[in-house]
């Protein structure tokens, strides 16, 4: 049996909440064996050009990566978006809109959490951002770890940063037909990211699929580092029922704080159509 490829197509660098480069993350996906690599970092392409001269350098096939944060019923939703043309106007704009929230939402978590007595996190996390117009939760959680209040990021997650929790800030992102159609109109293919972390009830989920697709979405991450054995087949099941084509990637963000680390995911179920497959033409 010829051995499926090893594609891995979610990842974050210093561009956005990750803590390695582009660079460094082709080295260790190259070093790991991925076959097909994408740089997903969050609302901002600024990385791609890096990505894709690093994968080259390294004779590693490329596809340029986003996620997008949305807003989908009240909930954050994150659309990938693969092999677009990361210079395209388009694409360019509307993340350009959606990243300018950031800053006085990472503010309003700052006085946030100075009312429960913890000071300086604006400050603090701004200095963990590799990208000042991308200041994320990420960058608070380790501000957070660093100054003692928690052990590890996963620990902030559970006591700060989350609905109900000091910290969290509602935030509005951008909507999810825009989203999809930035990714499309600039050459790309949209891709629902780890379907299993959003709560939603399986009428708003059926309403996600299903109007994700109107908007011309057409994958589904079903293998991912935050998916359980369980909740893969549950989602090639989903791939199955809305003719969605998969998708595979770790979300690989820092090798202290991730526990998938690039290329080391379970394939894919062979029945169903990869992402890859649709994109073989906009491969670097
Ligand atoms: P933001 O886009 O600023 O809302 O930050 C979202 C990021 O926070 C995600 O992309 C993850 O990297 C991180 N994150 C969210 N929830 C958790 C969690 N429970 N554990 C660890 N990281 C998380
Ligand atoms: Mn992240
Ligand atoms: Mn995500
Ligand atoms: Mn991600």
């Amino acid at each position: 049996m010829t051995q499926p490829l090893n594609a891995d197509l979610h990842c974050h660098s210093v561009v956005s909440d990750g803590t390695l480069t582009p660079e460094a993350l082709a080295a260790r996906a190259h070093a790991n064996g991925v076959d097909l690599w994408a740089l997903t970092d969050h609302d901002e392409v600024g990385g791609q050009q890096r990505a894709i001269d690093a994968a080259q350098a390294l004779g590693l096939k490329y596809l340029t990566g986003v996620e997008i944060s949305v807003t989908f019923i009240d909930t954050t939703v994150h659309i990938v978006g693969l092999g677009f043309d990361h210079t395209d106007p388009r694409i360019v704009t509307g993340l350009n809109d959606t990243r300018d929230g950031r800053g006085p939402r990472a503010m309003e978590m700052g006085a946030q959490l100075a009312k429960v007595g913890i000071t300086g996190a604006y400050e603090g996390a701004l200095k963990h951002a590799g990208n000042p117009r991308l200041v994320s939760r990420t960058h608070f959680a380790r501000f957070l770890v660093e100054s003692g209040v928690c052990r590890d990021t996963s620990e902030v997650f559970r006591r700060f940063l989350t609905e109900g929790k000091p910290g969290y800030v509602e935030h509005r992102w951008a909507n999810l037909g825009d989203a999809v159609r930035w990714i499309t109109q600039s050459g790309g293919l949209a891709v629902i990211a780890h379907p299993a972390r959003y709560r939603f009830t399986p009428n708003e989920e059926y309403a996600l699929f299903s109007e994700f697709k109107q908007h011309g979405g057409r994958g589904v991450e079903v293998v991912t580092g935050s998916h359980s054995a369980a909740e893969a087949v549950r989602y090639a099941d989903m791939a199955r029922e809305f003719d969605l084509l998969a998708s595979r990637g770790s979300d690989f963000h820092s090798p202290d704080e991730s526990y998938t680390d690039l290329g080391t995911l379970p394939a894919l179920p062979a029945d169903l159509g990869t992402v890859w497959s649709a994109l073989a033409h906009r491969v670097h």
